[in-house]
């Protein structure tokens, strides 16, 4: 057992520190009260190989896995930068389409998501659906050699900043009718499609979130979008269902690291200012352990979730996909929880200068608070642990 990271993961660990400290949480923060981007950042990052760390070197990637993507998505927010797209494009997206995109896909996407000059965004949910993912309602039907897209999705992050969607529709297989009682009804498989972000019939509208954040989240609307028979991921409809697998644990894994690279953030604020602020005499309010002990839980909880995230990217990374299904579940609840108590911890320890701008703590509290709920939601992995760890029945 070795808990140690290899030179080279340390040295790409020490650069995204560096790189994030120069920018920092108030330039992510002024970008998002200027409801503009961090665009500055992601450039820079893309130059430096950083957001193609995953990608296979043959695209112009860095030829590592997950476990170097989580380490770029923790430092970053460890910075006070915790940049959501990095789980949707080089996380999602790049995995998606590296593992099961057709050579022409590969080479004409993956090289532009490694430098960062493209962002492909990721569309599962929907209003009607929400966590239930079989009740999917978006669906795709042939057209001559054409596809046509319709349905509507829901909290969509970075549809304003990518050129392409990732949207996960269904598709109807099969002779018989759509619905009936008497033939063999059709079956609704998963595809993935590619969809540029200005294909006639896709229009979006940006959601009012309380999160202080950069990035927005949107309502799509798809509207007979046609598309050409290349948009499908794969050479077939058989790889729809692998592919949104594929997708689901790098999610997990660098969503996890960017929480856990958040409770590092605010722990590291909150612990500067209570070893230096003194209001009785000249003790300071970190030697009182009523402050000094939820800090110190909250960094136990902390490392905690990070033991668990990079067991799961090493998992993932020596492609044990099923046990790191496992543990990015875990890792992402673990993190998902130790975020959010070590935020509001953070903001208690600074008092009343917790919820100002100023300290940047309060600014992390909708996202933090939004990390338990997306991209699945503590019951969900509360559900998958229940039935596929202690062979609980489904419950639902
Ligand atoms: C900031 C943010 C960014 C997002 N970005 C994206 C994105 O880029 N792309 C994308 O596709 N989606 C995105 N989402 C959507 C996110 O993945 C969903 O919000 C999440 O999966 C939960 O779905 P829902 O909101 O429909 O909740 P619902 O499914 O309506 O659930 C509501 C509540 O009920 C609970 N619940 C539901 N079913 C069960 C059950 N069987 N057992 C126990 N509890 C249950 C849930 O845990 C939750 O607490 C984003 C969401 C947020 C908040």
């Amino acid at each position: 057992m070795n808990f140690d990271l290899t030179a080279e993961q340390e040295q790409l660990r020490d650069a995204v520190r560096t790189l994030g400290r120069r920018y920092g949480h108030s330039y992510f923060v002024e970008k998002a009260r200027a409801g503009a981007h961090t665009t500055e950042l992601w450039h820079e990052a893309g130059r430096l190989g950083y957001l193609g760390v995953n990608i296979p070197t043959e695209y112009g990637g860095g030829g590592g896995g997950i476990t170097e993507l989580a380490i770029v998505c923790e430092e970053l927010a460890a910075a006070g930068c915790p940049l959501l797209l990095l789980v949707v494009s080089p996380a999602i997206a790049a995995t998606v389409i590296a593992r099961h995109g057709t050579e022409a896909q590969r080479k004409r996407h993956l090289p532009g998501l490694a430098d960062g000059s493209r962002k492909i965004v990721f569309a599962i949910t929907e209003p009607e659906a929400g966590s239930n993912f079989h009740r999917l309602g978006t669906v795709a039907r042939r057209d001559g050699a054409d596809w046509l897209l319709s349905g509507r999705k829901c909290y969509i992050s970075g549809v304003d900043e990518a050129g392409h969607v990732l949207v996960v529709a269904r598709v109807a297989v099969g002779d018989g009718p759509a619905s009936s009682a008497e033939a063999a009804p059709q079956k609704l498989k998963p595809a993935l499609f590619i969809v540029p972000t200005d294909a006639p019939g896709l229009t979006s509208s940006k959601l009012d979130m309380q999160i202080v954040s950069p990035e927005n989240q949107f309502l799509l609307y798809l509207d007979d979008v046609r598309l050409p028979a290349d948009a499908l991921v794969g050479e077939s409809l058989d790889a729809g269902l692998p592919a949104l697998f594929s997708g689901l644990n790098p999610e997990r894994i660098t969503v996890a690291a960017m929480g856990a690279g958040t409770g590092r953030y605010a722990i590291e604020r909150a612990s500067g200012y209570t070893t230096t602020r003194k209001v009785w005499g000249g003790r300071s309010i970190g030697s009182h352990q009523g402050v000094a002990h939820p800090l110190a839980h909250a960094a136990v909880q902390v490392e905690l979730a990070r033991l668990m995230i990079y067991k799961a990217a090493t998992l993932y990374d020596a492609g044990r996909d099923l046990e790191a299904g496992v543990s990015g579940n875990m890792s992402k609840y673990a993190a998902g929880e130790a975020a959010a108590l070590a935020v509001d911890t953070a903001v208690q320890a600074l008092g009343g200068a917790g919820m100002t701008t100023e300290y940047g703590v309060a600014t992390l509290l909708g996202a933090v608070r939004a990390g338990r709920i997306a991209p699945v939601s503590r019951e969900m992995i509360l559900n998958f642990v229940a039935q596929h760890v202690l062979g609980q029945e489904k419950s639902y």
